[in-house]
């Protein structure tokens, strides 16, 4: 993944610290450079770290919770009733399950667009060793015509959620040798104030980061921005002169071609969520224009969103959905080919990020940032084209993962995480908080269980 795409057979990538320094043939770099380290790679796929960047960490612990209703239902009840019960551990807890799933999948940088312990998150991206945009959620509207915030929820003014926001990003931006990014985030633009908006854009600029939002998600969401402000999300931002290239906007399946050309305008980043439009029935890659996105040069990626959602984080399961979704709405196989998928993938996840000068690619310069597949499972084989293995027929899931230069997982071993009790805290607090939000019972199997 560098600017002609090479594909090294019996290639070999050199780290030095935190950086690639060398990409070749094994034999070039093995006369170059002595390892004091060597992962032997052979029979497997080495990429650049995959790039999530739609990922709720601290919804990892509801994963269920959400099945089988509507959007105002899904937000309004059970996502606000869910954050309802997380205390600051749970959201730790939530953050390390979270990126435990991440690394296992090949991921090494995600995007959360936001909840209300950025501290947590911050903590987790310190332990796991993956890197990460985090930030504390801003909205300040409790009554939209999608549904009325309940009354025990948390409601804040602009100026309290702008403080949060700013506080957070002035505590938390650059921690961890610099593998903590911190922006702003609004929920939804119908839950956000005009004054909401706009501040937060311009505090986003002044301080140098970005601004993470969900945009145009769905039917019920369109319809409603059409009905309280007669216009688009995005030509509402563009009325309140919210719009830029540090902009990331997630979702986008009902963006109108007004909504397309300001994305390419203003050079505005796309993170595209294919299993949430399928888990959610939003109609996201049935009416999503994602390819003729891509092909106008907007940066569209890919994002999983959470396990309240999806239900799951995992970006090559993201590639094999979005590149056969938008076949399938097309009726035309050539359509979002393999290649593309994993350029979402990468370097425009990493231009999502806003990180593309440091990750997305292997190159010479740029962060360690690898994920290794390993091809010798019957799913892989024979391989004569890796890429469309990679999309087609594998079930993901990385053999060996690298971030910042450090080995995260590696044979299938996470090194990083204790993983038998990442798991017994994700089972014994999702269960309290589906008992305790009332929501555990919503959701139950209709089958008799004995
Ligand atoms: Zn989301």
């Amino acid at each position: 993944m560098d600017p002609t795409r090479r594909i090294v057979s019996d290639g070999a990538v050199a780290i030095e610290g935190s950086r690639i320094v060398a990409v070749g043939k094994t034999e070039e770099i093995e006369s170059f450079f002595q390892a004091d380290k060597i992962i032997d790679a052979a029979g497997k796929l080495v990429m650049p770290g995959l790039v999530d960047t739609h990922v709720h960490n601290s919804q990892q612990l509801g994963r269920g919770l959400c099945d089988g209703c509507d959007l105002p239902v899904h937000l309004f009840e059970r996502l606000y009733g869910y954050e309802q019960q997380l205390s600051e551990e749970d959201a730790y807890w939530a953050a390390i399950n979270c990126q435990l799933e991440m690394i296992r999948a090949g991921t090494t940088c995600f995007v959360d667009p936001g909840n209300y312990f950025p501290d947590q998150m911050a903590r987790a991206i310190g332990e796991s060793g993956m890197r990460g945009v985090i930030a504390r959620i801003a909205f300040d509207v409790h009554s939209t015509p999608m549904g009325e915030l309940s009354s025990h929820l948390r409601r804040e003014t602009a100026d309290e959620a702008l403080g949060h926001a700013e506080a957070a990003v002035r505590r938390l931006d650059g921690l961890h040798d610099g593998r903590v990014r911190t922006w702003f985030g609004l929920r939804v633009l119908a839950v956000c104030s005009d004054d909401l908006i706009r501040r937060a854009k311009a505090r986003a600029d002044d301080l140098g980061v970005g601004l993470a939002l969900h945009a145009s998600e769905s039917r019920d969401e369109v319809v409603a921005a059409r009905v309280k402000f007669g216009m688009h999300d995005l030509e509402r931002m563009d009325v309140l002169g919210a719009l830029g290239p540090n902009l990331l906007v997630i979702h986008m399946g009902w963006a109108s071609p007004r909504e397309i050309a300001l994305c390419v305008r203003h050079d505005i980043k796309v993170s595209c969520s294919p299993s949430a439009g399928y888990r959610l029935g939003m109609g996201s890659m049935e009416f999503g224009r994602f390819p003729e996105m891509l092909e106008l040069g907007v940066s569209v990626s890919l994002g999983s969103d959470s396990a309240m959602s999806s239900n799951f984080v995992d970006v090559v399961r993201q590639m094999n959905l979005a590149a056969g979704g938008a076949k399938s709405q097309r009726l035309d196989p050539s359509v979002l080919p393999p290649e593309t998928a994993i350029e979402m993938a990468t370097l425009h996840g990493a231009r999502c990020a806003l990180w593309s000068d440091e990750i997305g690619s292997l190159e010479p310069g740029k962060r360690a940032d690898i994920a290794i597949f390993d091809t010798r499972k019957p799913e892989w084989q024979p391989v004569l084209n890796p890429i469309a293995n990679l999309v087609f027929a594998a079930r993901g899931g990385a053999d060996t993962v690298v971030c910042n230069g450090e080995v995260l997982m590696e044979n299938g071993l996470v090194l990083t995480i204790d993983e038998e009790r990442a798991l017994l805290e994700s089972q014994t607090r999702g269960r309290r908080i589906a008992r305790e939000s009332g929501l555990g019972a919503k959701v139950m199997p209709k089958w008799p269980v004995e």
